[in-house]
């Protein structure tokens, strides 16, 4: 038995087998399509053989040249599995019939190949397998898009371990296959970790000897709440920890009893407690779990896992579902947010233009107005459909605001020109999640109708300190003095200016900080659905005036560390 460290990243206990995920590896995601996308999918099909054929004959070519014709010969067994119609065929007669993405499809073929060609007893065939691998690896990452890694069709549910996950990977899990994950790297508001929560996977980042201490099908108990990884363990601590998971499923029963009522505090102060989601098809979890709104759609993972941009249609309609399911509770829909950790492959950018602090977010959209009036004018249409508002992430200055909403407006005056009606009275708020945005929330207060706090930015940025490297994930402190006056400056400005504020970076979510930023005058929180039955509990367990001072208290504490060790203690006095 060993036990491994690393940072915790979505809470829970999982226990399953290890199955570990190369760096080569892909997450095929099962999406359904329609009749009229058969063509597009059959075209993206033949085009992804394409590139991968120029792809190998390049590397033949190179091959040739540095080492030798007779090494070079070793790919004309590759272009022979691009060019075998039987296979094929085979993709294309599966794909019209069960009307399903070429990418998974594909991977299905090629498995069956696979394991075909395992049962022959013949040398030659079996050395084929490698090749057959190869190749078909080659495809798919030519069909999910250079980002997208995958793990096939996974037959048993197991605990995944890799080096790294995108959140593409993430997304692509299923809480039906994938008991938890650990990986070597990453950090808490990764987005590998914050999908983790939504889809309730327990998991644990930045174990960095994940991958070398762990072999595949050794029995792994992950406790994501403490950020704790046993390899192999003992009968007792076997039974611990299942005793620890029907100790928590007893805990989240008594927030359970609450999560349908109001977050209001003993003295009759009420707050908002709404849901981060990145799928549509969140919605029944945020409504199950008591969700009072959405605060935070993230909406660029629906441009994730595929190789065309969404149309306004696909976006309208995805709006239109969510604002007609949650009415009359508001849904705030997020612009695009692209870069940082997030990268899609459609647009052909290198990653390197798009870092934490480069060619993204707002500045891609404002860039390319083509792409974001297009969101904008979805984001519009679907307004009449329930109680719509949208904001713009990382909003730097007042130019950058007046700039969106000018684009706003021309998405507005357009529909105007076609009749088509929309929510006049829409609501843009500005994400406060850099500095400079903070340090002038008076300023952006009159051009913003509402603010959300981006902590998992803001305190990346003012912290200087990169959420996704767990090297550094010990200076990673939202109770930091220095994000905490940040946060009482923004609220207090926002007050002043008559307009509400809310939080949706993961901070919202943490218990031991809800009581601080109920004191400071946070008016919204938005969270992952899961957390809302806990954070409605603790908040109607206290007045306001005891958040208050307990606020105060903590403002005039010197670290991050005192900070947090104060909050524990409450909060273990409130859940006692
Ligand atoms: C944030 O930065 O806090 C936030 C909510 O946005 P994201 O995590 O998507 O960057
Ligand atoms: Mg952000």
């Amino acid at each position: 038995m060993i036990e491994l460290k690393g940072i915790a990243a979505a809470p829970g206990i999982s226990i399953g087998p290890a199955h570990k995920m190369g760096k080569e590896e892909y997450i095929v995601p099962k999406k359904e399509i329609l009749e009229e996308e058969i063509p597009l999918q059959i075209q993206l099909f033949e085009e992804a053989l394409i590139k991968t054929r120029k792809e190998i004959i390049e590397l033949q070519r190179r091959i040739g040249s540095e080492m030798g014709q007779e090494e070079a010969q070793i790919f004309d067994a590759h272009l022979l599995v691009l060019e075998d119609r039987m296979l094929i065929e085979e993709v294309i007669a599966r794909l019209k019939k069960e009307k399903i993405c070429a990418a998974y499809i594909f991977s299905g073929v090629l498995k069956k190949y696979i394991d075909v060609f395992s049962k022959i007893e013949d040398e030659y065939l079996k050395e084929r397998i490698a090749d057959i691998n190869d190749v078909g690896k080659r495809v798919l990452r030519h069909l999910l898009g250079a980002e997208a890694r995958g793990i096939g069709s996974l037959t048993e549910r197991v605990v995944l371990v890799a080096h790294d996950l995108s959140p593409s990977d993430t997304a692509a899990m299923h809480k039906e296959n994938v008991f938890a994950f650990v990986t070597d790297i990453g950090g808490k508001t990764s987005h590998t970790a914050i999908m983790a929560k939504s889809l309730e996977i327990p998991a644990v980042v930045g174990v960095e000897e994940a991958t070398s201490k762990i072999k595949a099908g050794d029995l792994l108990i992950v406790d994501g709440s403490m950020g704790v990884v046993i390899v192999n363990p003992d009968e007792e601590t076997l039974v611990t920890y299942h005793q620890e998971s029907e100790r928590l499923k007893g805990v989240a029963e008594k927030f359970l009893l609450v999560k349908d009522l109001d977050a209001v505090t003993l003295d009759h102060k009420r707050v908002e407690i709404f849901a981060n989601i990145e799928f549509p098809d969140e919605v029944p979890s945020v409504k199950l779990h008591g969700g009072q709104g959405i605060g935070l759609y993230r909406t660029e993972f629906f441009y994730m896992n595929r190789k065309d941009l969404p149309t306004e249609e696909e976006h309208f309609q995805a709006y239109k579902f969510v604002a007609e399911e949650m009415n009359p509770h508001p849904v705030v829909i997020r612009t695009l947010d692209l870069g940082g950790d997030k990268f899609l492959s459609q647009f052909e950018i290198p990653r390197d233009m798009q870092p934490f602090l480069g060619w993204r977010a707002i500045r891609f959209c404002l860039a390319r107005p083509d792409i974001f009036k297009l969101q904008l004018r979805a984001i519009l249409r679907a307004s009449v459909h329930g109680n719509l508002k949208l904001m713009y992430p990382m909003i730097s200055g007042l130019e950058e605001l007046r700039q969106a909403n000018t684009i706003l407006e021309e998405a507005k005056e357009e529909l105007r020109r076609s009749q088509v009606t929309f929510d006049e009275n829409i609501q843009a708020g500005a994400m406060i999640e850099v500095p400079s945005a903070a340090m002038t929330t008076d300023i952006l207060a009159q051009e913003a109708d509402f603010f959300s706090i981006g902590t998992n930015d803001l305190i990346q940025y003012s912290l200087a300190v990169d959420r996704v490297n767990e090297k550094v994930a010990y200076l990673y402190e939202p109770a930091h003095p220095a994000v905490l006056r940040l946060i009482k400056n923004i609220i207090e400005a926002a007050h002043s200016a008559n307009i509400k504020v809310g939080m949706c970076g993961e901070m919202a979510g943490e218990p031991s900080f809800a009581l601080i930023l109920l004191g400071l005058g946070l008016d919204e929180f938005s969270m992952p659905p899961q957390v809302i039955p806990e954070l409605k509990y603790i908040i109607r367990a206290v007045t306001l005036k005891q958040a208050q001072e307990f606020a105060l208290t903590a403002l005039r504490l010197s670290t991050g560390k005192e900070v947090e060790e104060f909050s524990q203690v409450k909060l273990r006095e409130i859940l006692k």
